[in-house]
């Protein structure tokens, strides 16, 4: 059977993460971010970990090599057989070919907002550091303040996430991920969804496109 290969391309703050997991939850499928991964990494201070910290921290991307190689592991799960979902990889046109030689996309979504939007969604953005679940000082309040919902921890801004490291991520993104649009695109698999709307009118969309994805690949 074919897998569902699914892409989320868009800059940091895009809502590729939540876009992600949404979908994720609703195929069943496995929601791979490398960022999560190399996070987890830093967390736990693996050689990994103690080599990404510092390009994380200045809002960098880390080797393609390395990515690759957390991707190529990853991949090689039981639980990605049916398929998966990428957030935040790749992220460079040599992390794309080199992925190519791995497997192919069978759909690439552009997640599309303004960058002024983006720097205001990023900034206001915390995490709790021991689940990994998302809020948002406007649209995703906790329930107690500054406490996660789903495990009681303290919530936190990711460093990378404070406002003068968002602008070198911002520029970052354009210069080197950026250009997989076009690569995509003309791989015949992209698709560009407004991502300045509700969360859930986004997700409309992407559903809509995923399953025509599935269709044609003979899936559902
Ligand atoms: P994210 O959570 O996707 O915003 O990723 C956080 C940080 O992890 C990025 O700013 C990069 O430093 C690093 N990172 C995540 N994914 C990649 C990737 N595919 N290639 C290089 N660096 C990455």
């Amino acid at each position: 059977m074919t897998q569902l290969k699914v892409v989320f391309l868009g800059a940091p703050g895009a809502g590729k993460g939540t876009q992600a997991k949404m979908l994720c939850e609703k195929y069943g499928l496995p929601h791979i971010s490398t960022g999560d991964i190399l996070r987890n990494a830093v967390k736990k201070g693996t050689p990994l970990g103690v080599q990404a910290e510092v390009i994380m921290d200045r809002g960098d991307l880390v080797p393609d090599e390395l990515v690759l190689g957390i991707i190529r592991e990853r991949l090689a799960e039981p639980d990605c057989s049916p398929g998966f979902v990428l957030d935040g990889f790749p992220r460079t046109i040599a992390q794309a070919e080199g992925f190519d030689s791995i497997c192919s996309v069978n759909c690439a979504l552009q997640i599309d907002v303004p960058r002024d939007i983006l720097v205001k969604r990023v900034v206001r953005r915390r995490t709790c550091p021991q689940c990994g679940s998302m809020y948002h000082l406007d649209y995703k309040i906790p329930e107690k303040d500054n406490l996660c919902d789903h495990c009681g921890a303290a919530l936190a801004q990711r460093d990378d996430d404070k406002e003068e490291v968002v602008e070198s991520r911002l520029a970052v993104y354009e210069e080197k991920t950026a250009p997989l649009v076009a690569y995509y695109n003309g791989k015949g698999v992209l698709h560009r969804i407004d991502g300045d709307r509700d969360m859930n009118l986004v997700f409309a969309e992407v559903t809509s496109i995923v399953d025509r994805t599935g269709e044609m690949n003979g899936q559902r």
